[in-house]
């Protein structure tokens, strides 16, 4: 696309390269400065006039006034009506003459049209030579034609239609970047429109464009709209370049001095009316040499000519300044006025509007491209977090999860110890009552033993005393047992002892009585809240009851007889010790066995 452009501006050069600007073919223009003399002064003395270095003469800008002579031969001339078609329609003041065959020069007024031209009847057959006296604010330059009227016609139409061309493309450039302005609110689309009007300013002020088409009745206003549109072109231009190129963001050294520029530029362009024209012309130059110098140092810093954008705004630049180079140059009368060295601005700034407006269309392209980019990766950076975020949370509940799994197994495992731990104490606790009722017990007749009749005896004694009831204790030994043993054998004595035992039990109170094996072949029966008619009757009772039943002893039935001694615990005289019980009790036993055995006897 680039290459394209190129080709493009190559082409309009060599379209704009036409031949200069002459009043006719062979002849030639001559100057010298005005010294106060009259035009019949000037026709008719000898004069030490100056040959015109080119075919249109630029004397560039000078304060002086100047007198031209312009000679066209007898040869040449047709017969009819021509024009002296000046191309310059800024210059301040311009009187023109016409002098035929040596006769008085006659004052030629100009035509009534917006272009400077001026008529004149050419008869064949006589010479004539032209007379101008030119003073001028502007550039004292004179491109001129000598041109037929219908030539008049068609070079006016042309020069119109191209002028036309220009204004439209740089109106149509204008409008589309407000358009944009409007529906995008990017500054840059502002300055652009900015800096096209500047460009149009200044071209139309410069050209003379603005005094031929826009202000032909304010003459004053030419002169200063030279400098206005300078200063605006540098307070716009270096605007829209520094916003362009962004150098705030980019660190370019020059920043400060750059915006002083173009503050400059616009405040210059405020005082302007107050300045004297001459000094106006010389800052809004000065400043605008200083102008192109910034922004050319700013594309240098910031420029990268892999980046499109950047290359076309070089390019537009580029185009622009080579235009404005040209003009001013030509202004300055360093080189030749050309319709080529006259309109190398106008297409220039057609140029670099184009390219600028191309330009700008990339940047904002790119940059939107680049923040929908950023704000993709936003988007993701987002998203991530996001998920991350849940990724935690979800471990989070997981690990909590496992917390509360092995809390709960903790618990679990808690509940399971104290349950066995309670099982083991209940089974201990089994396990020593076990222990404490086989301590208590007899192995033989498994009837209460000895350790249990002194622990339940001191009971007895201690409820005698507290709830004052009384007990009885009836100690009891089998007669001759000896010879038991000897007749049946030891395990028939044994057998002999069981039974006695159940025997006894059988007679007495189930769950109140307590029968125990007192060792060998004597018991003692403990009888609670007994008194002593209810324990005589009680062991005369048992006493019989053995001495009546046979007991089978290893398949043989022996009789035994029994000896019962009792003894009653009174609740007015309970002894201290279980001992004194027993052995009071013991001794009835031993009366009863001397009172000749089976019988009962109270202590
Ligand atoms: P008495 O009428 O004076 O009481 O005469 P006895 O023969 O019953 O009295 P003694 O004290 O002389 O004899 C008791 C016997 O009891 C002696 C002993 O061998 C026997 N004997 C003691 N314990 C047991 C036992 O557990 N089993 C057996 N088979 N005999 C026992
Ligand atoms: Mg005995
Ligand atoms: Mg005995």
């Amino acid at each position: 696309m680039v290459r394209c452009l190129l080709g493009a501006v190559c082409l309009m050069l060599t379209l704009l390269m036409q031949s200069a600007y002459g009043a006719g073919t062979t002849d030639t223009w001559y100057y010298l400065q005005d010294r106060g003399l009259s035009v019949t002064e000037v026709a008719t003395s000898e004069l030490e006039w100056q040959r015109s270095l080119w075919q249109a003469p630029n004397l560039g800008f000078t304060q002086h006034a100047y007198w031209f002579r312009y000679a066209i031969p007898s040869v040449t001339v047709q017969d009819g009506s021509w024009y002296l078609w000046l191309h310059n329609a800024i210059l301040t003041e311009v009187d023109v003459w016409v002098q035929r065959n040596q006769m008085p020069p006659v004052k030629v007024q100009p035509a009534a049209m917006r272009m400077p031209a001026y008529p004149l009847r050419l008869e064949s057959g006589s010479d004539y030579v032209l007379y101008l006296r030119i003073q001028s604010n502007t550039a004292l330059q004179l491109p001129a034609e000598l041109v037929t009227e219908t030539e008049l016609l068609t070079l006016k139409e042309e020069q119109d239609s191209l002028f036309g061309l220009f204004v439209g493309i740089l109106f149509s450039m204008m409008l589309y970047n407000l358009v944009l302005y409007v529906s995008v609110r990017d500054k840059s689309f502002l300055l652009y429109v900015g800096h096209a009007c500047a460009l149009l300013f200044f071209v139309f002020s410069w050209q003379g464009l603005g005094s031929r088409y826009l202000w032909p009745h304010w003459p004053a206003f030419q002169n200063m709209s030279v400098a206005l549109s300078t200063f605006s072109v540098i307070g716009f231009s270096t605007w829209f370049c520094g916003v362009f190129l962004s150098i705030n963001q980019h660190n370019f050294k020059g920043t400060r001095v750059f915006w002083l520029v173009r503050n400059l530029g616009f405040m210059g362009l405020l005082v302007t009316p107050f300045m004297p024209y001459s000094w106006a012309i010389f800052s809004s130059s000065f400043l605008s040499f200083f102008a192109v110098l910034m922004v050319i140092s700013a594309m240098v810093a910031r420029v990268s000519l892999r980046h499109r954008p950047s290359r076309l705004f070089v390019m537009g630049w580029t185009m622009y300044v080579i235009g404005a180079l040209v003009m001013g140059l030509n202004k300055f009368g360093l080189i030749e006025v050309t319709p080529t060295s006259e309109n190398l601005i106008l297409w220039g700034a057609v140029f670099d509007m184009v390219l600028l407006c191309i330009a700008l269309g990339d940047k904002f392209h790119d940059e939107r491209n680049l923040k929908i980019r950023a704000q993709e990766m936003a988007i993701k950076a987002v998203r991530r977090e996001k998920n991350a975020k849940e990724m935690a949370i979800s471990k989070q509940q997981q690990a909590q999860r496992a917390l509360q799994e092995a809390a709960d197994a903790q618990d679990q495992y808690a509940r399971l110890l104290e349950r066995r731990v309670r099982e083991r104490t209940l089974e201990l606790k089994r396990t020593q009552q076990n222990l404490e009722h086989v301590s208590e017990l007899d192995a033989l007749t498994k009837l209460k033993n000895r350790r249990y009749l002194v622990d339940r005896l001191q009971q007895e004694l201690k409820a005698c005393k507290d709830k004052g009831c009384s007990f009885a204790i009836v100690m009891v030994d089998i007669d001759h047992f000896k010879q038991v043993n000897d007749s049946h054998g030891h395990l028939a004595g044994d057998e002999c002892i069981r039974s006695v035992g159940r025997l006894m039990q059988d007679r007495l109170r189930n769950g109140v009585d307590i029968v125990c094996r007192y060792g060998g072949e004597e018991f003692v029966l403990i009888l609670p809240d007994t008194r002593e008619a209810e324990a005589m009757v009680k062991a005369e009772n048992i006493r019989s009851y053995i001495a009546q039943t046979p007991i089978l002893c290893e398949h043989q039935r022996i009789m035994v007889t029994i000896s019962v001694g009792v003894m009653v615990v009174d609740p007015d005289a309970v002894p201290a010790r279980s001992e004194e019980v027993i052995q009071q009790a013991d001794q009835a036993l031993y009366q009863a066995k001397h009172q000749g055995r089976n019988c009962v006897c109270l202590a």
